[in-house]
């Protein structure tokens, strides 16, 4: 858990396109984020500085108020959760949970310790055996939630996590990560384009456009405004 801080945060590709114009804000400890806006707007860039996938060009992102910009991806101790999943197919559901346990030389018995707790929560157990292909697209996306659980992360990002779910499965994810905010409490930054996702996850909303912050409040507080 941590509080993760925006300072003037700006971000221009190589080509010039400036996706991130200057953005402040504060998110604290354990707070559930949602973002949304219109495609472009900058949500996945905001993302993936944060993940460290992407330099920031101008102002600084700070994790309980240590500067994080320079750090690398391994160093921050962030899970991203992306749409497409990004499970390594060549590896069992096991393996794929356990690698980033691995890389960062966790003892053996800890990781199959924190893999069976995890995969028994998301109902994962029977599955551990298997490979990505041979599972439907729910299931792949409990393994990438799965492996951003065991990594007890000081914070979670979801990119767009169920938008290849079809309706009823979105539903049931949506209260699964509704239940593991509520036992975890870590801090979640959340992109959907699913007002109801949104309205339900969220306890504050950050409304992006071309770049800016427009609108930071509650959802009742964001969606009551005229
Ligand atoms: P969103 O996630 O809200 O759809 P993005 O963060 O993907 O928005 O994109 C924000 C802006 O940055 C868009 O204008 C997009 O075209 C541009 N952009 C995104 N990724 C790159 C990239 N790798 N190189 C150049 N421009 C990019
Ligand atoms: P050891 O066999 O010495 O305990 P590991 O714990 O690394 O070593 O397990 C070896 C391999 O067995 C793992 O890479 C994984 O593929 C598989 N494995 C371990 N535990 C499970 C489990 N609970 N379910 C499925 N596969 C498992």
């Amino acid at each position: 858990m941590a509080s993760l801080s925006f300072r003037k945060t700006s971000k221009t590709y190589p080509g010039g396109v400036t996706a991130i114009h200057g953005v402040n804000m504060e998110i604290a400890d354990g707070e559930f984020i949602v973002i949304v806006g219109p495609s472009g707007c900058g949500k996945s860039t905001l993302l993936r500085m944060v993940a460290g996938l992407e330099s920031v060009s101008a102002g600084e992102i700070l994790i309980d108020e240590e500067v994080i910009n320079e750090l690398e991806p391994a160093e921050r101790d962030i899970a991203m959760v992306f749409q497409n999943y990004a499970l390594y197919p060549h590896m069992s559901v096991y393996d794929n949970m356990a690698y980033g346990l691995r890389i960062r030389g966790m003892r053996r018995d800890a990781i199959r310790e924190r893999v069976e707790a995890v995969a028994q929560t998301l109902e994962l157990t029977p599955l551990l055996t298997r490979r990505p292909r041979h599972l439907s697209g729910g299931q792949r996306q409990r393994v990438a939630m799965g492996r951003a659980i065991v990594r007890e992360p000081r914070v979670f990002l979801f990119d767009e996590p169920l938008s290849n779910l079809d309706a009823k499965l979105r539903v049931q994810m949506r209260l699964e990560i509704q239940k593991l905010h509520r036992r975890l409490a870590t801090t979640s930054l959340y992109v959907t384009h699913d007002q109801v996702e949104a309205m339900t996850l969220a306890q504050r909303m950050i409304v992006m456009n071309q770049g800016r912050v427009e609108q930071i409040g509650t959802p009742a507080e964001v969606f009551e405004r005229p």
